[in-house]
């Protein structure tokens, strides 16, 4: 990045500025977010067209085009590992302590997979197909961290 530099009509204060804010999840997030608090239901959405469940929901199905928002359907809290890979650089903007595992969770009935994090589970263990379930967090933060992790199926 180039440095500023003072000119005649300008010149350079050095220092940082922070940036609070708040994200609006949109009508289809935000469903699906409230949904998930209140519930502890998983919502997707069903394509019309090409019968294909989203989970997260979208408002647009990306084969057809079609518009998704009104085709809510609930999922299980089961499903498999598609893969999974180890999270192990640390950042305080991160859910966990590292190292931790994020998996490619396909939730039954749905078919594109949710990413979400994986627990209770050694990691040599974990296979793709292993059964999982949603263990749901004590607290709400209303974001996806409402589902704390998923956890294998014993
Ligand atoms: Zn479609």
């Amino acid at each position: 990045m180039q440095k500023a530099v003072d000119s005649a009509d300008a010149y350079v204060i050095e220092g940082k500025l922070a940036l609070p804010y708040s994200y609006f999840a949109g009508r289809v997030g935000s469903t699906f977010i409230t949904a998930l608090r209140d519930s502890k239901q998983i919502l997707g959405v069903r394509c019309d067209k090409c019968n294909k469940v989203f989970v997260p929901p979208r408002q647009t199905c990306e084969r057809c085009m079609a518009d998704l928002r009104e085709n809510w359907v609930q999922l299980e809290n089961t499903g498999e590992v598609v893969n999974f890979t180890v999270v192990r650089y640390s950042d305080k903007h991160l859910p966990r302590k590292t190292p931790y595992i994020l998996a490619m969770i396909k939730l039954d009935g749905a078919d594109t997979p949710l990413v979400h994090i994986l627990d209770e589970v050694k990691i040599e263990d974990i296979k793709p197909g292993m059964r999982v379930e949603a263990v749901f967090s004590e607290k709400t933060t209303s974001t996806i961290l409402d589902i704390d992790h998923f956890k294998p199926i014993a």
